[in-house]
C-alpha cells in the first residue's frame, strides 16, 4: 500500500514503523474473515482492513473524528488478523501507533475520559485493587445481578510456595491484578517447576507490565511501568540468579516480549529491555521443556476428567504459541474436548470488556457456547483476564491450566 505520510509524523520512529507496516498490506481482505468485531458488526471499518485504511488516512493528514476513534476503540487488539495475514502485516503495532495519534488529535470528552482514568489509576496498584476487590466480594451477596457478575468470587487459597533449593532459578511476574484475583496461579507454577528442579522467585516491587496503561492509550504511563518493572527485575538478572522470566499470564507475556522494541530509543533502558524480552518465556514453554522430568512425578496417570482449553489471543496470536499447553494436560491424564472457532477472542482483552461491554459480552456468550459444546467438566486457560471474564456465567469451573497439573502432581506424590 503506497503511503504519503503527513509532515507531523514523517521521519519519526513511529512514522517509519507505520509506513513499513502499511507497505506490507496488499489489501486482500483475508484478515476480515477472522476478525471477531467484523463478524459481530459486519462493517468493513470494524475489521482490520478498514481500520488499516482509517489509520493510513490519519497518518496522511486527514483529521480523525470521534467515529474514527470508535472504530479503533472497538478493536480488541486480539491480533487474530496477524495470524491470518499472508503478508506479515504487524497490525498490533500499527493500531497502537494509530490510536496514539488519534487520541492526541481528537481528545475524548470527560464522560469517556473518567472510566479510563479510574481503570488506569486503580488496576496497576496491586494493594488498592486487592482492597477494593475484598470489599466487593464482601458486598457481593447484596449486589444486583449485573453488578454481581462483575465481582469475581474469592479465588482458591494460594498454598505453600516451595523454598528455594535448586541451582536453576527463574523469575515469575506477580503482576498487578493476578495476586488479588488468583494468588494460587503463581504458587502452583512454583510447585510444578520445583518438581522439575527449578526454583521460582517473585522480585519485590515488580508490579504491572505496562499493558494496562499502554493499551488504555496512556502510552507514556505504560512505558513508565515497563521501566519500573525492569528496575525491579534487573538486580536478579545481573547477578545471574535466574535464567529466564516466566509468564503465567499470557497477556503480560505478550507485552514483556515487546519491551525491547518499545524501549529501543531509550538509551538508558534499551539494552536491559532487549535482554528482558529475550529471556521471557510463557509458562507453557518452560513446563513443556521439562515435560520428561515431570512425567516421572506423574507416573501412569489415571483418567482425570474432560477439559476444554481456551487459548488466549495473547498466547496464540500475539506470541504465536499454539498446541503447547494441550499435550501437557493430555500427558497428565486429561481428555481435551473439541472447541469450535478456537481462534476467536473471548471478549476480555484487558479492559475491553469493561469499556465495550456489549461487544465483550456478545463475544463471551459465543466463546462460552463453544467451550461448553464438548461438555467439559472444567475450562482452563492461560491468562487471568480471560479466566475472570469467562467465569461469569460459565456452567463449570474456569481455572488456569497450571492448577490442574499442580493438583495431579500432588495427588501422585500423596
Ligand atoms: S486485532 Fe482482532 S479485533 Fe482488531 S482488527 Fe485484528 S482481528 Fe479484528
Ligand atoms: S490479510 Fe494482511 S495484507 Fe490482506 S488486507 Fe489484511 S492486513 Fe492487509
Amino acid at each position: 500500500m503506497q503511503t504519503q505520510l503527513a509532515e507531523f509524523i514523517r521521519g519519526t520512529a513511529e512514522g517509519r514503523e507505520a509506513e513499513e507496516i502499511l507497505r506490507k498490506c496488499v489489501h486482500c481482505g483475508f484478515c476480515t474473515a477472522t476478525c471477531p468485531t467484523y463478524q459481530l458488526i459486519g462493517d468493513e471499518l470494524d475489521g482490520p482492513r478498514g481500520r488499516i485504511y482509517l489509520i493510513k488516512q490519519v497518518l496522511e493528514g486527514a483529521q480523525p473524528t470521534a467515529r474514527t476513534r470508535l472504530h479503533l476503540d472497538r478493536c480488541l487488539t486480539c491480533r487474530s488478523c496477524e495470524t491470518t495475514c499472508p503478508s506479515g502485516v504487524h497490525y498490533g503495532r500499527l493500531v497502537d501507533i494509530g490510536r496514539g495519534v488519534v487520541e492526541k488529535q481528537t481528545p475524548r470528552g470527560a464522560l469517556q475520559r473518567a472510566p479510563r482514568a479510574v481503570l488506569s489509576w486503580v488496576l496497576p496498584r496491586t494493594r488498592l485493587f486487592g482492597a477494593l476487590l475484598k470489599l466487593g466480594q464482601l458486598l457481593r451477596p447484596l449486589l444486583p445481578p449485573p453488578l454481581k457478575r462483575m465481582v469475581p468470587e474469592r479465588g482458591r487459597a494460594r498454598g505453600a510456595w516451595p523454598a528455594a533449593r535448586h541451582a536453576r532459578g527463574m523469575l515469575v511476574l506477580a503482576g498487578c491484578v493476578q495476586p488479588a484475583l488468583a494468588p494460587v496461579i503463581n504458587a502452583a507454577a512454583a510447585r510444578v517447576l520445583d518438581a522439575a528442579g527449578i526454583s521460582l522467585y517473585e522480585a519485590p516491587g515488580a508490579g504491572c507490565c505496562g499493558a494496562l496503561r499502554y493499551h488504555l492509550n496512556d502510552q507514556a504511563g505504560g512505558l513508565e511501568d515497563m521501566r519500573a518493572l525492569i528496575d525491579a527485575w534487573w538486580p536478579m538478572i545481573e547477578r545471574g540468579q535466574i535464567e529466564a522470566i516466566v509468564m503465567t499470564a499470557s497477556g503480560c507475556g505478550a507485552m514483556v516480549r515487546e519491551f525491547g522494541h518499545l524501549l529501543r530509543d531509550d538509551a538508558a533502558y534499551r539494552d536491559k529491555a532487549a535482554r528482558v524480552s529475550a529471556i521471557t518465556r510463557d509458562l507453557s514453554e518452560v513446563v513443556s521443556a521439562q515435560a520428561d522430568a515431570l512425567a516421572a512425578g506423574l507416573g501412569q496417570p489415571a483418567a482425570a476428567g474432560r477439559i476444554a482449553f481456551h487459548a488466549p489471543c495473547s498466547l496464540q496470536h500475539a506470541q504465536q504459541i499454539r498446541g503447547v499447553v494441550e499435550p501437557l494436560l493430555e500427558r497428565a491424564g486429561f481428555a481435551l474436548t473439541a472447541v469450535p472457532d478456537a481462534h476467536l477472542c473471548c471478549g476480555s482483552a484487558g479492559t475491553y470488556s469493561i469499556l465495550q461491554p456489549a461487544l465483550g459480552n456478545a463475544l463471551r456468550a459465543r466463546k462460552q457456547a463453544a467451550l461448553h459444546s464438548g461438555q467439559p467438566e472444567t475450562i482452563v486457560t492461560a491468562n487471568i483476564g480471560c479466566l475472570i471474564h469467562l467465569q461469569a456465567g460459565a456452567h463449570v469451573p474456569v481455572r488456569h491450566w497450571i492448577e490442574l497439573l499442580d493438583e495431579r502432581l500432588a495427588a501422585t506424590a500423596g
